[in-house]
């Protein structure tokens, strides 16, 4: 192996980061034009670091980078050279390929060598690892052409869900946007650049402010303001909902902590769980965990999960929510009438309130049905024990009516839009709103 990664086996700070990495190809670039040869780049991204991350702390995904490192570098010949380009990324240079099928062979090396299990802080973690490769002269001729090459490769392997995949520039030209998308919201909640609004959620009966909703605000950096169910269907697809959910609950933990009285509880605030994030295991711990941080008192939180979500599969649905429940937290059955499941069913799993979607509050005040539906849900909702929110008040006489029928909570644009952490601060001063 080249000089550059000999120490590669001991610790990974060792290894070259990204700068030195571009100017061993930028050397090695002259090199096989002036030769006329071929060269192969990989990236090889380990998706898993996130969780190993948060499961294990910091100290964990090091060691498990490093032992991903050290069996890379193994798999290499003494020409080609390693280095760390991103903080779950390596990149390799392979020069003097005598032919494309040597990348190929090369990737698939390593794919083998890093699927066996890594012993980590005291645990073993099976690392997940997707390659993409790029090929000097056909797929760049630069070094920035050639690695993005390489990583939209690796983008496409975590799509099609093949273990490596070699840049391909037409089979690619689909999903080109949405891959850089992708990569761009991951980006994104790595370095935090997620924000949350809030929207205010009203007491009908005492006419104080019961809490908050939080909902996420995204603006790409090519395309603008992304739709939050948008970014949250890329996030589902692409492994990336557990930390976007991680980072919008401790966003919305804080920013509640901060807005609070001071010496006060906590402004009381509901976090959107999505349906992915349902089937995990983890989450119970990782709400636990956030929850401590941020020295939140269970009865401030509230966690909405969709009927569809509950229902999608009942089985692994039922062992989070009473994981979750079993904190302490509220569940929140949201966006309910749009599924088909029974209120029977749904009174099985541990919740305590109902939000009634807001297609047929919207139209309560014009459309006799739906007037009519929301008045059944609401009996119903409290045949069960549950309390009732209606999301979706766009005007006073649906708020009226709501209050009329006995509905404990209400939410809308009739009330308040979701507005930033300092516009709610303002709001809640100018409008004398307090929990
Ligand atoms: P949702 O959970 O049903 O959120 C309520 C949506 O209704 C929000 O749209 C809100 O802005 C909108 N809304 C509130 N009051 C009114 C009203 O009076 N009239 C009308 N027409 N709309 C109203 P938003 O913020 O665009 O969010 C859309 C969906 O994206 C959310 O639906 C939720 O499913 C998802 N989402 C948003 N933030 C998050 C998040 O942090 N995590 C997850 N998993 N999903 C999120
Ligand atoms: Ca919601
Ligand atoms: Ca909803």
């Amino acid at each position: 192996m080249n000089r550059v990664t000999e120490t590669a086996h001991d610790t990974l700070a060792q290894l070259p980061n990204r700068q030195v990495f571009f100017s061993a190809l930028g050397h090695r670039l002259g090199e096989a034009s002036a030769e006329a040869r071929m060269l192969g780049l990989l990236v090889c991204r380990l998706r898993n670091l996130r969780e190993v991350n948060a499961e294990l702390g910091y100290e964990g995904g090091d060691e498990l980078l490093a032992g991903l490192a050290a069996r890379i570098g193994r798999c290499l010949r003494p020409v080609d050279s390693l280095a760390r380009v991103g903080s779950a990324e390596f990149a390799l240079i392979l020069p003097r390929l005598v032919g494309a099928g040597q990348v190929a062979l090369a990737a698939n090396k390593i794919v083998q060598a890093c699927r066996a299990p890594i012993a980590c802080a005291g645990g073993t973690v099976r690392p997940r690892v997707i390659v993409g490769g790029a090929l000097y002269p056909d797929h760049g001729s630069s070094c920035e052409s050639l690695l993005r090459s390489a990583e939209l490769a690796a983008a496409a392997a975590s799509e099609s869900g093949e273990a490596y995949e070699l840049y391909s520039p037409q089979g690619s030209v689909d999903s080109l946007p949405m891959l850089a998308l992708e990569g761009e919201l991951e980006a994104a909640i790595e370095t935090g650049e997620l924000e949350l609004h809030y929207q205010p959620k009203l007491d009908l009966g005492s006419g104080r402010l019961a809490g908050v909703e939080s909902l996420a605000r995204w603006t790409s950096a090519s395309l603008g303001p992304v739709r939050p169910d948008v970014f949250v269907a890329i996030a589902e697809r692409s492994g990336l909902i557990l930390p976007l959910t991680m980072l919008t609950l401790n966003i919305a933990l804080r920013q509640c902590r901060e807005l609070a009285p001071a010496r006060g509880a906590a402004l009381p605030v509901a976090v959107n769980l999505s349906p992915a994030v349902l089937n995990n295991r983890e989450v119970g711990a990782l709400v636990a965990r956030a929850m401590r941080i941020w020295d939140a008192e269970p009865e401030t939180l509230t966690l909405e999960v969709t009927e569809s979500a509950m229902m999608a599969d009942p089985a692994a649905s039922l062992e989070t929510l009473k994981a979750l429940r079993a904190l302490g937290v509220r569940i929140s059955i949201d966006d309910f009438g749009t599924g088909y499941s029974s209120l029977a069913y749904l009174k099985t799993l541990p919740v305590g309130e109902l939000k009634i979607d807001k297609s047929f509050v919207q139209n309560m005040a014009g459309d006799a049905e739906d007037a009519s539906i929301v008045r059944a849900v609401v009996d119903l909702a409290h045949n069960f024990g549950l309390a009732v929110v209606a999301e979706g008040v766009e005007d006073n006489f649906t708020l009226e009516r709501l209050a009329g029928l006995g509905c404990e909570y209400a939410q809308g644009f009739h009330i308040a839009k979701p507005m930033p952490a300092e516009a709610l601060e303002r709001w809640m001063r100018s409008t004398g709103a307090r929990p």
